[in-house]
This record gives C-alpha cells, sequence and structure tokens, in this order.
C-alpha cells in the first residue's frame, strides 16, 4: 500500500480531492469535514480510492457521505445565503433559459463524482462582457454573466464557464514564492477535459 498523506484544508465548501503522485497518495479534505464522524470519514476513503482505482462506489457508503455532506453544507449554506441576501449583488440561480443549478449538479456528476459542494450561485445585474464569471470564495459565490442566458447562448458555453469556475472551487488559489497561482498547471490539464473546449471558446470570442 502506498503511503499516504492527509490534510484537512480551509475550503469554504467541502471539496475533496485525492491524488498519485510519486508513489505517494495526496488526500485534501474540506476542514468543514473535520469533526465529522469516522463512519463518514470511511465512506469519504472509500469512495476516494474507488474514484483513484476505477473501482465501483459501494451505495450504502456514498449514501452516508450524501447524508453528511448535505447537512453539513445546509448548515453551511444557510450562513452564507444569510451573508449573500445582504449583499444587492445576488440574483439568484433562476434565468430565463437557464438554471445555474441544475448545470451546475449535472456538472458535478459527469465531471467531479458529484463531489464538488455547490457555492451560491448567482447570474450578474447587467449582460456583462467584461466579467463572463467569477468565484467569489469570501461569499462562497459563483456569479455568471447574464449573456449566458439566451436562446442564442449554446448550453456548451454556459456548461464551460461554469466548469471553468468549478475548477476554481476545486483547486483553490495558492501562492508559489510571491505570485498567486490562480490557474496552476492542474488546473489547466483538467480544464482541457473538457469535451466541447474549442466550441466554447470560439463562442466566447464571438460575443
Ligand atoms: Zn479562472
Amino acid at each position: 500500500m502506498p503511503p499516504f498523506a492527509v490534510r484537512f484544508r480551509r475550503f469554504t465548501s467541502l471539496n475533496t480531492t485525492i491524488r498519485l503522485r510519486e508513489g505517494e497518495i495526496h488526500v485534501s479534505l474540506s476542514d468543514l469535514l473535520e469533526g465529522a464522524p469516522e463512519s463518514v470519514i470511511h465512506a469519504i476513503a472509500h469512495i476516494l480510492l474507488a474514484k483513484l482505482y476505477k473501482k465501483p462506489i459501494d451505495a450504502a457508503q456514498n449514501l452516508r457521505y450524501k447524508r453528511f455532506a448535505s447537512s453539513a453544507a445546509v448548515a453551511h449554506q444557510t450562513e452564507l445565503v444569510r451573508a449573500a441576501r445582504g449583499n444587492k449583488r445576488f440574483f439568484g440561480p433562476e434565468g430565463r433559459f437557464y438554471h445555474l443549478e441544475e448545470v451546475f449538479d449535472s456538472l458535478n456528476t459527469r465531471f467531479f463524482g458529484g463531489l464538488l459542494g455547490r457555492p451560491q450561485l448567482t447570474w450578474s445585474e447587467q449582460f456583462a462582457k467584461h466579467s463572463l464569471g467569477h468565484y467569489d470564495a469570501a461569499l462562497n459565490t459563483i456569479v455568471v454573466s447574464r449573456v449566458f442566458d439566451r436562446p442564442s447562448s449554446p448550453r456548451y458555453a454556459i456548461e464551460y464557464l461554469l466548469y471553468h469556475e468549478m475548477l476554481h472551487l476545486k483547486h483553490p488559489v495558492r501562492m508559489r514564492g510571491l505570485r498567486r497561482c490562480v490557474h496552476s498547471r492542474e488546473f489547466k490539464a483538467e480544464e482541457a477535459l473538457f469535451p466541447q473546449l474549442k466550441e466554447a471558446l470560439s463562442f466566447i470570442r464571438r460575443l
């Protein structure tokens, strides 16, 4: 069995990652999971190892984790919603054509094994083209420009944009020396896995 390096980090959501690097397994868990009961930690270990070795995930373990995560996330979200509601810039996830929570959940299942904690999602106030999307770590909120909430905007475009912001959740900003590393090598490699990357980028260039 390879050696394990496990650490709890200050994620604003329930982010969990596992990597095999130079024969060592690195696990990062959100500090929101730090007080979780042992059975939940056990379930997380099972899910992560199954993902790493591409083995089936036991349904009971998955359920145990999901149940804990939703209750922990709900408690955490309640606080954040309160913070966000006090903020005039919160317009909610429901657009005219796309519902950001629905898009987020489908991407979470397709690309993240359902393991990303859902942050606050909101459309922007304006049809902004200078800022298409950003993740505000302090408010744990992803803001998406309304330019993507139109019938002429294909689903892959908003999916790509949200996928990019979700990678920011998964790969928090690190300091490399004195420089903030926003789009790390791992970030870019994972972004390249998006199936319609080329089409999405060309749509965005034409906005
Ligand atoms: Zn970015």
